[in-house]
Order: C-alpha cells, then structure tokens, then sequence
C-alpha cells in the first residue's frame, strides 16, 4: 500500500475514534463541540501511556485520552469510557521495561546534537558529550547513593557480574553463591570453578530465601567473596544483603550482589548496604538496553577491569541509562504504592476467579510487581500460548525461556515439584499498567484456564476439579 493510503487510512480510523470519543463525552458533559477537543496538541503532555486523569475534569482526560489516540498508543473499545490499552498487555517488566518517553527525548539529543565522542577532549562536542556522560553518571550514582567514581558503565548487569565474579580469578579462593541465582552468576561461577575455584551453592527455603546461619557457617579460612543477588527475577524475593554484608565484614569477605531486578525497584542505597560491588541495568528501569554498571565501593583492591572499560562510551545509551536512574529516583516511593495496589488487585482477582491457584514464595519481603502463581492442572507454557496475542507474560527467566521444557532451577530449589514449577507463570507488573489492564487480564487469563482445564485428561476424569 502506497504512503498516503496509509496515512489516509489512520486519519479515517483516528476521525472514527474521536467521533466515538465526542459521542461517549457528550453523555457526560451535553454542551461539549467538537472544537473543544480539536487541538490536544496544545494539552499538557500525556504522563503515562494510558493514564487519564479525569478527576482533573472530563475535558482534561478526554484531551489525553485523544492525544494517545492519535499517537496510537490505545483504542477506543467500549461505549462507556472504558480505554483499553493497544494489545499486548505488557506483564513481563523482569524479562525488560518500555523505554520511558522522558529517556528517549535524552538520548535523541546525543544522536543529532552531542554526537562527539566523549574520549575527545580537542573539541567542544567530544567535551559536551564527556559533560552528557558525567551528568548521566551523578545521576546513577545518585540513585543507589553512590559516590560518581564509584560507577563503571558495562554492556548491561550480565557484563557487571562476569566483571566483578571475574576479578577473583587467579586467586583459587572459596565463593560462596546461591542456587537461584540468575545465569549470568552462575555461568561465571562455573567458569570460576574449572579455573580451580571452589564454589558453596546455598539453598534455599521454601519461600525462596537463604538462612543467614547457614552462610556463616559456609565461611571458611579460603572464602575471598560472597555473591547473593538482592532480588530475584522470578520470584520477586528479596534477600537480606545487608545482613549477609554484615556477617562477611566481620570475618573480611567482600559481598557482590546482583541487584538488576532491585535497582529502580526498591530503595538500593549503596553504603546502607554495605556490599562491595552491586550490579544493574538499565533495562530494568525503563531505560535502554545494551547499558548497565557495576558499582565498586571506593577503596576495595581493585584489579584494572574494575578501574575502566576500554572502548568508546556509548554515550546515547549512558544519557538514557542517567535519565531513567534520575526519574526513578524522584518517582521509586509513588510507584512502589501504585504497583503494589495493581499487583494486590491482580492477586486477588485471580484467586477470586480461578480455583487452586499456588502463590510461589511469600507476599512478604517481594518486589512490589512480582507474582509468581502455579496454575495447578495447566501447563504454564500452553497458557502462555494461549494468551500470547493479548498478553505478553513468561514462565521465567527470558534467558531460558526459549527452552522451557525443563522446570525452573529457581522453583526447583525452593522445594517444589517439577509439575508444579512447570505450571507456573510469572508476572512483571510496572510503570505503565493500568487498573483496566488488570480487570481485563483477570478475565481472559480465569477464561483460558477454565478452557485447558477442561481439556486436561485427568480433568475429564475427574470434572469435579475444574
Ligand atoms: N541478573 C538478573 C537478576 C537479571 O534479571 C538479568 C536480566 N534478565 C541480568 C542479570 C542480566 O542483565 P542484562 O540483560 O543487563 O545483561
């Protein structure tokens, strides 16, 4: 199709929307013009995807709701001011987050205005863009408080925990780790072993957390370092790194921790932690990819990989990263409660809606827009399918989702069985879902369960347990 049948298309599906929009307002307010709504451009940005404000006055929501129209950032699909989301319905926040809007007007800038290279100190834009970079950097420090030369910029948090397990290597030491650890620890563990590390794997309790007694008593005269990640992608469960931190000073035994899922998350305050290194991503935090950082604290014996990383900065990528770390840290206390109360309501729902549900690993101590449900009877990977149009949702990690016939190491560990861990979904709730995403999740996902439950054999067997 030519351009200009596209675009006359849009405008004819745009006009149609608004028609609806003007005919669902008028219910509402009677003396409502169509000029009163003709030119959202000049509305107030929109603040999230679907977010509409119509406690600030119906013609204020309605301007919004028209503005992410045009940007075709949601449909019209009901008569009574219901705006859903354009499909898919994002719940995968730990696998990786939409790029924040408010990022991308940052990074746009390096691409056609800071476009020197930072490492250029003869000229003013390789110096302006060595200025984006610092700037970026005092933000990411800010966030987990942290002092600027204490961040490395890395490819992302797999390159922050290969650089600081990494810098072990060659001195045969004692490490001690946990088995649901993410890949990217536990690939570099096995490296560390083969090298002549010896490496303590802790398991974990059923609710997904290690026992600070049992790590005490892992540390011996040989242990150089502890490495426990704070949060966990799967489960949300959230460690006690600043007792484990705690533990290790006393008997002088550095503490890495990687905090990808954390960081942006929850409050991560470097020195209230008192590990040693912590990894992050940008990602996770509704900034780039391809962008993390490893935080060494100062005055550890650092080997030159933990000093600086060779090659030019990508400073887009930087400038995005500092953004995302400056509004999460101005919004981290709202978004906590926000996130929590549509994750509680999810919870709910389900459990109202769909019988024998398991909750994975205890509401307590969780990242705020973690669940982690075993939908007893149903294979977790047939519901992903069927869901997968509409709603964008995983078993687990992204990093082995592509072979998710084995259970998850994570559930594995803390006790479950293989049926149950290979029932089970995990969801990532974040920045931009909304109330009306949730009630519509609830409903399609209670739907298509009660549908592969029926066709399950031992359920036509037992129809009792539908
Ligand atoms: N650690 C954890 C806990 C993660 O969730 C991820 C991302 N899935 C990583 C490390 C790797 O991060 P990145 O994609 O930035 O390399």
């Amino acid at each position: 199709m030519p351009p200009a049948s596209v675009k006359s298309l849009l405008e004819t599906m745009i006009h149609h929307q608004e028609a609806k929009v003007l005919r669902i307002a008028r219910d509402v307010i009677p003396t409502l013009t169509p000029e009163d709504i003709r030119n959202p451009d000049d509305f107030p940005a929109l603040l999230g995807h679907t977010q509409f404000n119509f406690e600030d006055g119906i013609l204020a929501g309605l301007k919004s709701a028209l503005m992410a129209i045009r940007q075709q950032k949601v449909t019209v699909t009901s008569g009574d001011c219901h705006f859903f989301p354009r499909r898919p319905i994002y719940l995968d926040n730990h696998a990786t987050t939409a790029v924040d809007e408010r990022v991308v007007g940052e990074m746009l800038s390096c691409f056609t205005e800071q476009y020197g290279n930072a490492a250029s100190a003869t000229h003013v834009l390789g110096r302006g863009a060595a200025g984006v970079v610092e700037t970026a950097r005092a933000r990411v420090a800010g966030l987990i408080g942290a002092y600027p030369d204490e961040i490395l910029f890395t490819s992302g948090a797999t390159e922050s925990n290969a650089l600081a397990l990494g810098s072990l290597a060659g001195r045969k030491g004692h490490i001690i780790s946990v088995l649901t650890e993410h890949k990217s620890v536990l690939d570099t563990l096995k490296k560390l072993e083969l090298a002549g590390n010896r490496v303590t794997y802790l398991p974990v309790d059923p609710d997904g957390k290690i026992k600070l007694n049992e790590m005490r008593a892992a540390i011996n005269s040989q242990t150089v370092l502890i490495s426990v990640m704070m949060a966990n992608n799967e489960t949300g469960v959230i460690q006690p790194i600043a007792n484990i931190a705690a533990i290790a000073k006393e008997k002088g035994v550095l503490v890495h921790t990687d905090a990808t899922q954390a960081v942006g998350r929850v409050r991560v305050d470097a020195r209230e932690l008192g590990a040693d290194m912590i990894s992050f991503s940008a990602h996770k935090m509704y900034g780039p990819k391809g962008i993390g950082a490893l935080w060494v604290r100062r005055g550890i014996a650092k080997t030159p990989d933990l000093v600086s990383r060779p090659g030019t900065l990508n400073v887009p990528a930087i400038a995005g990263f500092g953004k995302a770390a400056e509004i999460s840290f101005k919004e981290l206390p709202q978004e906590i409660t926000r996130i929590t109360a549509l994750r509680n309501r999810l919870w709910q729902g389900l459990r109202e809606a769909i019988p024998r549900l398991e909750l994975n690993a205890s509401m307590e101590e969780r990242l705020s827009g973690n669940l982690n449900i075993s939908f007893t009877g149903v294979d977790a990977q047939s519901l992903l399918l069927a869901l997968s149009d509409e709603i964008a949702l995983s078993a687990g990690s992204a990093c082995l989702s592509a072979s998710r016939t084995q259970p998850s190491h994570v559930l594995v560990a803390m006790g479950m069985t293989r049926a149950r861990a290979l029932s089970s979904i995990r969801f990532g709730l974040g920045r931009f879902n909304t109330g009306e995403e949730i009630e519509y999740v609830v409903d399609k996902i209670a739907e298509i369960v009660k549908k592969l439950r029926s066709l399950s054999p031992s359920n036509i067997l037992f129809p009792k347990f539908v």
